[in-house]
């Protein structure tokens, strides 16, 4: 198009940024189809707790294997499901095959040495949870149901809620989690330090652990050497959040020093590259076996 910008004023016809609303928009519109015919599948990666190595936790991180396009990450089509309205059918998918993958890893057909039953334990698992879907009424129905078809503990389900949501959360979505949160489901802030957080508001909120953004994790070194900005800033979030009871899981960790570093910062548990990329469900699986868990 060619659009009038002022008097006298034209500006040329855009085709590059016009092909890129034409995408935009053809993949919005073929996401309704995709999940009817399963092209969303569910990824898993490890969240390490640092003093020991143990798997304490399991994100569930969403991909499109899209027929002509291959595979698509979650940053070009969840704002668009955002949009549309379908992150609240999609979002739920992801939840159930979390649950039902999560159960598994708990024991489930996996006898123990001595024959005896075993108490529930191993990692939790940590889904995403969009804005949208926290205005969703029966958000709180839809979640009991899982957990209850699935036979997950509430306790062993963690959801992440980015910085900048959490801090817009109030009136019905908040009551949501804390209904959430009184059932024993685990409420974590994620990309902590990306948004701009009020102190008192964080204490409202039924939150139990922060998940520190990996931009702050980048500039980490080994111990020992020279302090960067970021080990100041990362040691300083790591002791607000302790202050306030929570637990800190630090993201994007990529290097065996910037997991060193963080240990001895007091981070409690880590997420990255370093450990595991995400991978399928069997491979959580794999893993705790190796583990003897
Ligand atoms: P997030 O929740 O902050 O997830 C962490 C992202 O960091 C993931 O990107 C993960 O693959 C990536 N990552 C993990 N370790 C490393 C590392 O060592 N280095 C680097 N550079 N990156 C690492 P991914 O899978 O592309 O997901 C992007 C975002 O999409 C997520 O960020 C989350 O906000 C959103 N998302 C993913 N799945 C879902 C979902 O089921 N529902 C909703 N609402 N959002 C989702
Ligand atoms: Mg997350
Ligand atoms: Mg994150
Ligand atoms: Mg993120």
């Amino acid at each position: 198009w060619a659009k009038s910008e002022g008097r006298g004023r034209w500006t040329v016809f855009d085709s590059e940024r016009n092909d890129r609303e034409v995408a935009r928009y053809t993949l919005s519109a073929e996401m309704p189809a995709a999940l009817h015919h399963g092209e969303f599948y569910v990824d898993y990666q490890p969240l390490v707790a640092l003093a020991d190595n143990t798997m304490c936790g399991v994100e569930a991180l969403v991909r499109w294997r899209h027929p002509r396009q291959g595979l698509i990450g979650p940053d070009r089509f969840i704002g668009l499901a955002e949009e549309t309205g379908l992150i609240v059918p999609l979002g739920m998918y992801v939840l159930e095959r979390a649950c039902r993958a999560a159960r598994r890893w708990h024991g489930a057909g996996r006898p123990s040495r001595l024959g005896l039953a075993e108490p529930e334990r191993g990692p939790f698992i940590s889904v995403n949870l969009a804005e949208r879907q926290c205005h969703e009424p029966g958000l709180v129905r839809q979640v009991e149901r899982v957990l209850a078809e699935t036979g997950l503990e509430p306790e062993r389900l963690q959801f992440e809620l980015t910085e900048s949501q959490i801090m817009a959360t109030d009136g019905g979505p908040l009551e949501r989690l804390r209904e959430l949160a009184s059932m024993g489901v685990r409420i974590a802030i994620d990309d902590f330090g990306t948004g701009y957080s009020n102190l008192a508001y964080l204490r409202r909120l039924p939150v139990c652990e922060l998940k520190i953004a990996g931009s702050f994790v980048e500039g980490l070194r080994a111990p020992g050497a020279a302090d960067p900005v970021d080990a100041r800033i990362v040691a300083s979030l790591v002791d607000l959040a302790h202050a306030l009871g929570l637990t800190v899981t630090a993201e994007g960790i990529e290097t065996a020093a910037q997991a060193e570093r963080l240990r001895t910062i007091g981070c409690d548990a880590g997420q990255g590259w370093y450990f595991s990329r995400p991978g399928p469900p069997e491979r959580i699986a794999t893993l705790l076996d190796a583990a003897g868990r």
